[in-house]
């Protein structure tokens, strides 16, 4: 008689071998990124990322390692795969995306429904110098209320290359959408997150934007 305990016992035991060779191989190859800066393998990184996420998620939060560790390396790796893709991408044909909660408090900018918040440039903020270099180089910028104005906003302006300023977990989601969508992209972190007067870092913004073919 068939053992069927025995065999899912050991499919299960090859399964887990299996696993932990993976994520061995994958904490070397991104302990050698982050040592040497050149990235090795990313798409194998991403796949492990991306196949082990709960799991890797709690146990780094687990080891004392930084919330949204698994993103921002999600992200790094997406961003390092995309870059040769978004920089063929002419500026015209890109769209930058930023969350409303990089204005301040008493931000002056009115809501509109298609076009997002509209920035009058008080500044109190990063975000109207940033559209004006933008504005210079014809890409369109967003001041983005919420999740489903970015479907929105897609579907409007058809852009061939987004890149999107987000919290950790914002940028994971939004990349998603953008493999299925077949946009390349390019993911910048806020330094502090939070739902208001949030910051990021504007000259990697710019560059972000900037990036083209040597
Ligand atoms: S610069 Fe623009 S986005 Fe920033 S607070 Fe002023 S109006 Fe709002």
């Amino acid at each position: 008689m068939i053992d069927i305990f025995g065999i899912l016992g050991l499919i299960l035991t090859v399964f887990f071998i299996l696993v932990v060779l993976l994520l061995l191989i994958t904490i070397l190859l991104v302990s050698y990124s982050v040592k040497t800066k050149k990235v090795l393998f990313p798409g194998f990184i991403l796949f492990v990322l991306d196949f082990l996420y709960y799991p890797l998620k709690i146990l780094t939060e687990k080891l004392g390692l930084r919330k949204g560790y698994i993103d921002m390396i999600s992200n790094d790796m997406r961003n390092f795969i995309y870059y040769k893709e978004l920089s063929k991408i002419p500026f015209e044909n890109r769209i930058l995306l930023l969350p409303q909660c990089l204005r301040k408090r008493d931000c002056p900018a009115i809501l509109d429904s298609m076009k997002g918040f509209q920035c009058t440039n008080c500044g109190r903020c990063g975000i109207g110098d940033l559209i004006n270099f933008c504005n210079e180089k014809s890409i369109n910028v967003f001041i983005v209320p919420g999740g489903s104005f970015v479907k929105k906003v897609i579907k409007l302006t058809r852009p061939k290359a987004i890149i999107g300023v987000g919290c950790h977990i914002e940028l994971r989601e939004a990349s998603l959408v953008l493999e299925y969508l077949k946009i390349p992209g390019r993911g910048i972190n806020l330094e502090k997150d939070g739902c208001v007067e949030t910051k990021v870092n504007y000259e990697k913004i710019k560059k972000a934007v900037l990036i083209a073919k040597d």
